[in-house]
């Protein structure tokens, strides 16, 4: 998961943990429903009103509950893939009346287990339909890891956990459940609304659910407006209403590949160079080097109206950096905070590292991988120079080795 960095109400960084409240679980749904409702009707009726609906009826939290548990229960980390549960949801809306033509998993030909599923909820054609997005897969969680299995919904205390629960298959459930009880209801929606879930969004990899629609199955996913739930939603506190997240631009990542190499020779007789310890005081500079504070529209508002919302000891600061010009000491000082710091700047991170051959041989190379999450605006090009000005070292080679991808 890449944190988005642009978000107009409030920060639309979710937390790396597997806790999802259940009452949120309700709330965020009721929104979704809102939404969907206020998408299909755009420039023909009155938005809902904002003030809290009645809860759904019993039988639809219940079915929201069972199919947010089924999707936790299906792995879909990389190495599984989506299809499972693509057919799951097929499943599902086939035996709540859809039409099969308005169901369809697709899944790229070299990648069969990459599956994407495709809904179409009939309105009555007035406009270019309404794209609401999703991914179905997630991170990899090693249950060593975990205190819990990761691939089993477990309620405790209150809160969900399970890999996926808040990153998105929540929001899956939602959606899935949402569509099925529109259509019980007799509901339609001025124009089309489409629901895609989607393969392959945390691995960015080739068989990336949007991008592989929108290059071979556009017809399907064809919309006015999309509309992505990943990262965003409400926030509760007390049982009581804070605020709702919307995102306005999502980060892009590059990637960056370190090289060093050093001469051969057995490990008895060490030289002065030597490509792990290069690569390693290289990566210790990177670390405590800081990208420039880059402030966006987005990014002030939202420390701006956070100041308000969730007033805390860091209220004065958001201000003091939401103004024009910002402050930078306030900058600073709110960087401490990790989920603010990265909507504060770009990021750089070192993840995977790698060097030598052999426990009794010199190592004649040294590698390490570095993602880079960028604020919008900024750019790989920067990035790279960056990169090599904080590592300070001609004879680590600073590769940009991965295409960007937008990701959530
Ligand atoms: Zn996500």
């Amino acid at each position: 998961m890449i944190y988005s960095s642009a978000v107009a109400v409030a920060t639309s960084i979710r937390p790396q943990a597997f806790t999802a409240k259940s009452c949120t679980g309700d709330y965020v749904k009721r929104l979704l429903l809102s939404c969907f409702v206020a998408a299909t009707c755009l420039g023909t009726a009155e938005l809902p009103a904002a003030s809290p609906g009645p809860l759904p009826p019993p039988a639809d939290r219940e079915l929201a509950r069972a199919i947010f548990k089924e999707l936790i229960e299906i792995n879909t980390t990389h190495n599984y893939g989506s299809t499972k549960a693509a057919e799951a949801i097929q499943s599902r809306l086939l035996a709540a009346g859809f039409s099969r033509d308005d169901v369809n998993v697709i899944a790229p030909p070299e990648h069969p287990s990459k599956g994407n599923v495709v809904v179409r909820y009939r309105g009555m054609g007035q406009g270019r339909p309404v794209l609401f997005l999703g991914h179905l897969d997630v991170v990899e969680a090693k249950a060593e890891d975990w205190s819990v299995d990761p691939f089993k919904l477990t309620e405790k205390d209150g809160w969900f956990y399970g890999r996926g629960s808040i990153d998105m298959k929540d929001g899956d459930a939602a959606l899935v459940e949402t569509s099925i009880r529109l259509r019980r209801e007799g509901f339609v929606p001025h124009r089309d609304v489409i629901v895609a879930l989607t393969a392959d969004e945390e691995a960015g990899g080739d068989a990336n659910g949007p991008a592989f629609l929108l290059k071979e199955h556009r017809d399907l996913i064809d919309a006015g407006m999309a509309i992505n739930l990943d990262d965003a939603g409400g926030a509760l506190k007390n049982g009581e209403r804070l605020y709702f997240r919307l995102g306005t631009s999502e980060k892009i990542y590059a990637t960056f590949t370190l090289e060093t190499t050093s001469p051969r020779g057995h490990g008895s007789l060490p030289g002065p160079d030597n490509a792990i310890y290069r690569l390693a005081s290289g990566l210790g500079r990177l670390g405590a080097y800081k990208f420039p504070v880059m402030l966006t529209a987005t990014t002030r508002a939202s420390f701006e109206k956070l100041a308000d919302l969730e007033p805390g000891p860091e209220s004065p600061g958001m201000r003091a950096v939401a103004r024009i010009p910002s402050d930078l000491a306030a900058a600073e000082r709110l960087s401490q905070i990790v989920r603010f710091n990265a909507q504060l700047r770009t990021k750089s991170v070192v993840t995977l590292i790698s060097g030598g051959h052999a426990e009794n041989a010199l190592p004649q190379r040294a590698k390490a991988t570095i993602q880079c999450p960028l604020i919008p605006g900024d750019t790989a090009e920067h990035v790279q120079t960056a990169l090599i000005s904080a590592l300070n070292d001609s004879k680590i080679s600073v590769t940009l080795d991965a295409p960007r991808v937008v990701c959530a």
